[in-house]
C-alpha cells in the first residue's frame, strides 16, 4: 500500500482558503483566475457587474500576500460596511477617515504599522495628502505595502458618469511606488472609460477581466403609467407581495416625500431620501434601510452609491430615468446575492415631456445632444417588445442573444395584431382636423366625445367622429403610440405635442403600407419564489429573528451575520453539529465559532418543537478544520519561509523573537503546510530526536531535552516533534 505523498496534501488550495475565510464553497466566475493573477505581482483590470464578487478578488489576495493592501474607496459607507463584513469574517481590516476621532486614528495608524492589518480602507483624497505620504512611505519601510487596489475606478474618467478629479492624482502612486501592483475594479465602464483607466492609472499591461452583465436573477419588466392613484395601488401591490426590502426611485424630493408619506399611511414601513434632507436624517435613514428596521426606501438617484445590502428584493422607478447607464445601476442594487429580485420601471409620455424640458434648459450644446440621444435610448428601452436583458446588455456593448426567461417581454410576449384598419381611422381624424390637435382630442373625435371643445369646434360633424366607439381609449393610445414609434406618424417637439402626417401615413391611408402593433396586457406581479418549502419557510424566519437580534447587539446589519441565502441552507439541512454547520456555504471558521452554537441550538429547538429528528450529539466546542487552518501571523512567516528565508532572516524581517516564528513553522507542520523539515534540521539530528520521542512520549518538550542529555536546543525538539506528530496521521 502507498502512502500519500505528503506534498499533496500540505499546500492549502485557493478553495480552501474562500472556505476557511469567507465560508464560500466556490468562486463566481472569473474570480480564480484573477486571484492567481493577483498573486503573480500583475496589474488587473476588473469590469464585474455590480453583486459580481469584486471585493473577493482584492481580500483574499489581501489575506495571503505579505504586506498591507490599501483599497481606494470613494465613499465612506461603502467603507465602513466592507470592513464591518470583513471583521465579522474576522478579518484584519480598517479603514481611515475623517469621521475618526484623532486617537482611534492613532491607534489604527499604530496597528498598520506594526503590521497587524492586511486591509486597509481609504479615500483618494486622504491616501495623497501631504500628511499621509509620509506614513504611506512609514508603512512600506516597515511592512511593505502589498497591492492598491483602486474600488469604483470609473471615477478616473471623465467620460464616465462619476468623474471625481481626486481620482486623477492616483496616478502619483504609481511615480512613487512603481513596483507595488494595481487593481482596478468597476462595475460600469464602457470601451471608452476603460482605456482611460488604464492611460489614467498607468496600469502596466494589465490582466483585464470583463464578466457579462447578465444578470440572470434580475426580473425586468416596463409597465404603463397611466394616472396617479394606479400607478401607487400597483407599487403597494407588488410591495404587498413581493415584500421586503426595496427601493423606489423617484425623479423629484417632493414625488419622495409624498410617495413615502402615502406608504406609510397604508401601513408599508418607509422613509424617504434625498438631497433636500440633512446629511443626519438620510444617514439615519440609510442604518435603518439595512438593518431592517425599515422595508423600503423611496428616494431620488441620491441614494444608491455605496449601498452593498445583498438582498434588496425589488427596485421600482416610479418614473422614468435619464439614462440606461443610470437606470441598469440603480435596478442592479437588487438582488445582489443572487437570488431573485425583479426591477419594474413605470413609463408614461409625461414623463419623457419633463426630462425633456430639463435637457431643453441646458445652455451646453454637446451637453444637450448627449441628453436627447440618452433619453431616446430609455425611451426604446421602455417601448421595446424584445427582450429587456438584451437591450440592457446591448447598451454596454454586450451581444446577447435574448430570450432570457427573465423579463415581461419574454415571459409573457405582446401579442402582435393587424390594427391597419384603425390605423386608417386614426390617421385620417388626424388630416380632417387639419393636423392642428394631440393625441387624446384625436381620441375623443373617434370615440364620440361630446366634450364642449368638441362640439365648440363642431368636429362631431367630422365623417371620423365616433367611428372608433368599439375600442377604449388605451387602445387607441397604444396604437398612436406604436404609429409614433414606427415612424408612421409624427409629433410636434414643441411642447405641444401635436400630431403631424408624413409619407409613411399618407401610404397607411392608401392601404400601400400593413400596420402591426404590439398589444398591451395587464400583467399580474408574481411572487419571487424562495426554493423553500413551507415548514423549511418558518424555520427560515425564525433565523431571521435570531440573526436580527444578534446583528441588532453588533450594531451591524443582519446581512453582515449571514446572508439569506446562507439562512435558507440552514433551513433545509437543519445543521445540528458544527461540522454539518461549516458544510454550509456562507459559514467560514470565524463565523463558525462566533455564531455556531447559536444557530444550531435554535436549529434544534425547532427541530424538537416539530418533533423532527434529532441528534444527540453535544456540540463539540471546535470543529477539526478550525485547528487546522494557519493563522494570519502563521501564514506571513509561511510565506517568507517559502521565498527561501532562513529561521533567523524571517525573525529579523519581521521583528520577532526566533523562538515565535519557530513556533509558527512547528504549528504549520503540525497544520499539515509544505515545510521541509530537512531545511531546518539535520537528518542525523532528526533521527535522535524522534527516537527520544519515542522513548519518552511528545507530551512534553522537557522529559525529551533531557533524555538527550541537553545535547540539542528546545526548538529543534519543537520542529521534529511537530514533524513526528504530522506524521503519524499517516500511519
Ligand atoms: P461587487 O463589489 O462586485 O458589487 P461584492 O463583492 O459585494 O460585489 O459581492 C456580492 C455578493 O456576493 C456579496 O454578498 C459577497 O459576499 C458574495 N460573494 C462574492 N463571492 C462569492 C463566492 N465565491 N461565493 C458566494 N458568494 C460570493
Ligand atoms: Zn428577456
Amino acid at each position: 500500500m502507498s502512502v500519500p505523498n505528503k506534498s499533496e496534501f500540505n499546500q492549502l488550495s485557493l478553495e480552501q482558503y474562500l472556505k476557511n475565510y469567507f465560508g464560500y464553497d466556490s468562486f463566481r466566475l472569473g474570480q480564480k483566475e484573477i486571484i492567481e493573477t493577483a498573486l503573480q505581482q500583475k496589474d488587473l483590470l476588473i469590469i464585474m457587474p455590480t453583486g459580481g464578487g469584486k471585493s473577493l478578488c482584492f481580500q483574499l489576495p489581501a489575506l495571503l500576500k505579505l504586506g498591507l493592501t490599501i483599497v481606494v474607496s470613494p465613499l465612506i459607507s461603502l467603507m465602513q460596511d466592507q470592513v464591518e463584513s470583513l471583521q465579522d469574517n474576522g478579518i484584519a481590516a480598517t479603514f481611515l477617515n475623517s469621521t475618526l476621532s484623532l486617537t482611534e486614528t492613532r491607534r489604527r495608524e499604530t496597528n498598520i504599522i506594526q503590521g497587524k492589518i492586511k486591509l486597509l480602507y481609504v479615500a483618494p483624497e486622504r491616501l495623497l495628502s501631504e500628511k499621509f505620504l509620509p506614513f504611506l512611505e512609514l508603512i512600506n519601510s516597515q511592512q511593505s505595502i502589498s497591492t492598491f487596489a483602486i474600488d469604483e475606478a470609473h471615477c478616473v474618467s471623465e467620460w464616465g458618469h462619476d468623474f471625481r478629479p481626486e481620482y486623477r492624482q492616483l496616478q502619483l502612486l504609481r511615480e512613487i511606488y512603481p513596483d507595488v501592483p494595481m487593481m482596478a475594479l468597476t462595475a460600469t465602464a464602457t470601451k471608452r472609460v476603460r482605456e482611460d483607466i488604464i492611460t489614467q492609472l498607468n496600469l502596466h499591461k494589465p490582466y483585464i477581466h470583463i464578466a457579462s452583465f447578465f444578470r440572470s436573477n434580475l426580473y425586468y419588466e416596463v409597465r404603463q403609467k397611466t394616472n396617479t392613484k394606479n400607478t401607487f395601488a400597483e407599487t403597494l401591490q407588488i410591495i404587498r407581495t413581493i415584500g421586503s426590502s426595496g427601493i423606489i426611485y423617484c425623479n423629484s424630493r417632493k414625488r419622495v416625500d409624498e410617495i413615502a408619506y402615502k406608504l406609510r399611511q397604508n401601513h408599508v414601513s418607509a422613509l424617504p431620501y434625498h438631497a433636500g434632507m440633512s446629511d443626519e436624517e438620510r444617514s439615519i435613514n440609510q442604518t435603518k434601510f439595512i438593518r431592517d428596521d425599515v422595508d423600503v426606501i423611496v428616494a431620488t438617484v441620491a441614494f444608491g452609491m455605496g449601498i452593498d445590502k445583498p438582498d434588496v428584493r425589488f427596485v421600482i422607478h416610479y418614473d422614468l430615468p435619464k439614462n440606461i447607464e443610470g437606470y441598469y445601476q440603480e435596478t442592479g442594487r437588487s438582488g445582489r446575492d443572487g437570488e431573485p429580485a425583479q426591477c419594474i420601471l413605470f413609463f408614461s409620455y409625461g414623463d419623457k415631456k419633463s426630462i425633456e424640458y430639463l435637457i431643453g434648459q441646458k445652455v451646453d450644446e454637446q451637453e444637450q445632444r448627449i441628453a436627447e440621444q440618452q433619453l431616446r435610448r430609455i425611451i426604446n428601452y421602455a417601448e421595446a417588445s424584445e427582450c429587456r436583458h438584451r437591450i440592457l446588455l446591448s447598451y454596454f456593448g454586450e451581444d446577447f442573444l435574448g430570450n432570457c426567461g427573465n423579463c415581461d417581454n419574454c415571459k409573457y410576449p405582446k401579442p402582435i395584431e393587424d390594427w391597419t384598419i384603425e390605423a386608417m381611422k386614426f390617421l385620417s381624424c388626424v388630416a380632417r382636423t387639419k393636423e392642428r390637435f394631440g393625441m387624446i382630442y384625436i381620441i375623443d373625435i373617434l370615440r364620440g366625445s361630446k366634450s364642449q371643445k368638441v362640439l365648440n369646434k363642431r368636429h362631431d360633424q367630422l365623417s371620423t367622429y365616433g367611428i372608433g366607439k368599439d375600442r377604449t381609449v388605451e387602445e387607441w393610445k397604444n396604437l398612436a403610440k406604436s404609429l409614433l414609434h414606427q415612424g408612421l406618424m409624427d409629433e410636434t417637439t414643441d411642447g405641444y405635442s401635436v400630431l403631424k402626417l408624413n409619407q409613411n401615413s399618407w401610404e397607411v391611408m392608401g392601404r400601400k403600407a400593413k400596420v402591426e402593433i404590439a398589444i398591451e396586457k395587464k400583467r399580474q406581479i408574481e411572487k419571487t419564489t424562495t426554493s423553500l418549502a413551507v415548514d423549511e419557510q418558518r424555520l427560515f424566519e425564525e433565523l431571521r429573528t435570531l440573526r436580527k437580534r444578534i446583528a441588532d447587539e453588533q450594531s451591524v446589519p443582519p446581512t453582515v451575520v449571514f446572508q439569506d441565502t446562507t439562512l435558507q441552507q440552514m433551513a433545509k439541512k437543519r445543521p445540528q453539529t458544527l461540522d454539518e454547520f461549516m458544510n454550509i456555504s456562507g459559514v467560514g471558521n470565524w463565523k463558525l465559532n462566533k455564531y455556531g452554537k447559536k444557530f444550531i441550538e435554535k436549529i434544534k429547538n425547532y427541530c424538537l418543537e416539530y418533533s423532527l429528528p434529532i441528534k444527540s450529539e453535544p456540540i463539540r466546542e471546535l470543529a477539526k478544520v478550525v485547528d487546522n487552518f494557519p493563522s494570519l501571523t502563521q501564514i506571513k512567516t509561511l510565506e517568507l519561509y517559502k521565498k527561501g528565508l532562513s529561521i533567523d532572516a524571517i525573525a529579523n524581517e519581521r521583528g520577532v523573537k526566533i523562538s515565535r516564528i519557530v513556533g509558527h513553522l512547528a504549528e504549520l507542520i503540525e497544520k499539515e503546510q509544505a515545510i521541509d523539515i530537512d531545511r531546518l534540521v539535520k537528518p542525523k539530528i532528526q533521527k535522535e530526536i524522534i527516537a527520544a520521542i519515542e522513548k519518552v512520549g511528545d507530551e512534553k518538550l522537557k522529559p525529551i531535552y533531557e533524555y538527550l542529555q541537553e545535547r540539542y536546543t528546545y526548538d529543534d525538539i519543537k520542529l521534529v516533534r511537530a514533524f513526528w506528530r504530522s506524521d503519524q496521521l499517516y500511519f
